[in-house]
């Protein structure tokens, strides 16, 4: 049985067919324009193959309150065209097969907890650093949804005093950690391209600070068993020893735990097993889990 999945993302829609198990066999991306224009292809992409299913991981934020009358719709993001989108209900009805959404990264947390840094785990924080920054989070082995769904990414830090734009890029808020830690403000910031920075440059010292306030944030509030830092940002691998090194500053030894020493948080504040295919793994396993819940 195949399965389809689909990235949705603010800039692409990546479109995959592959196996329940999360195989990759094909993919197709087109640029996120209007609704009118891109749901289309991705429909006809995905109906050349006899999928049984299709998965989904969004941006956000999303309705996902299963009793909702709008469940699966996009709700008030910032690009229009998309806001109040029913995007699961089209896509189901459109494909004709059952479907399951979540955001892109709850996607990309269910994929590394099932297969990837979190094996053998019961919970699993994955944030991704890059143009903006968002977090997936299993407790207890589930997806942790809420009230609405988790949006890390604004979790409000404190400014560092050496932070020449200590407010950061976020509209929304003063000093949140997406606005002073995506790759964008980084770039603000400093008015180069993070690509180039050099591992030296101040930036990253500042930006490992601001994770590591995350990261200790998220241990003493959700006490995730692994921690799994990816996207565009992380790619500079220099962070990780860092962000690590900060994050036990600032527990400052009081969560008594064997992967928060020296040599145990190298396992437990790490990169993406699965590399970048973590998000479209994810959206298979949705797929996967929307056939399931039909047949059962
Ligand atoms: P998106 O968040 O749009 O899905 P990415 O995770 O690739 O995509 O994030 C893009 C952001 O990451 C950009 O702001 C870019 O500056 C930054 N970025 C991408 N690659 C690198 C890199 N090698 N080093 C530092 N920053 C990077
Ligand atoms: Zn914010």
């Amino acid at each position: 049985m195949l399965i389809g999945a689909l990235e949705a993302g603010g800039t692409k829609m990546v479109c995959s067919i592959g196996t329940p198990q999360g195989g990759v066999l094909q993919r197709a991306s087109f640029p996120t324009l209007a609704p009118e224009v891109t749901v289309p292809q991705i429909v006809e992409f995905i109906s050349k193959f006899d999928v049984g299913a299709l998965g989904i991981g969004s941006f956000g934020p999303l309705d996902l309150n299963p009793a909702s009358p709008t469940y699966g719709c996009i709700t008030n993001t910032p690009k229009t065209e998309w806001q109040n989108y029913p995007l699961l209900p089209e896509l189901r009805e459109r494909l004709g097969v059952p479907a399951a959404i979540d955001t892109d990264v709850n996607a990309a947390a269910l994929a590394e907890f099932k297969m990837g840094a979190g094996a053998g785990l019961q919970s699993l924080l994955y944030v991704t650093v890059g143009t903006g920054i968002g977090g997936g989070l299993v407790i207890g082995g589930q997806l942790v949804h809420g009230l609405v769904h988790p949006e890390l990414g604004h979790m409000i830090l404190s400014p560092e005093e050496a932070d020449p734009m200590p407010d950061g890029v976020c509209p929304f808020h003063r000093h949140c950690l997406e606005g002073l830690a995506c790759g964008p403000a980084i770039e603000k910031r400093w008015g180069l391209s993070a690509k180039l920075m050099t591992e030296d440059h101040p930036a990253w010292d500042l930006e490992a600070t601001y994770l590591a306030q995350m990261c200790a944030n998220a241990i003493v509030t959700v006490s995730p068993e692994v921690i799994v830092l990816g996207g565009g940002v992380m790619q500079q691998a220099h962070l990780f020893p860092r962000i690590r090194e900060k994050t036990l500053a600032l527990l400052g030894g009081y969560v008594a735990s064997d992967r928060l020493t020296p040599e145990g948080i190298a396992s437990y504040i790490v990169p993406p097993a699965l590399g970048i295919n973590s998000g479209v793994t994810g959206a298979l396993l949705l797929g996967a889990q929307a056939l399931e819940a039909k047949e059962a």
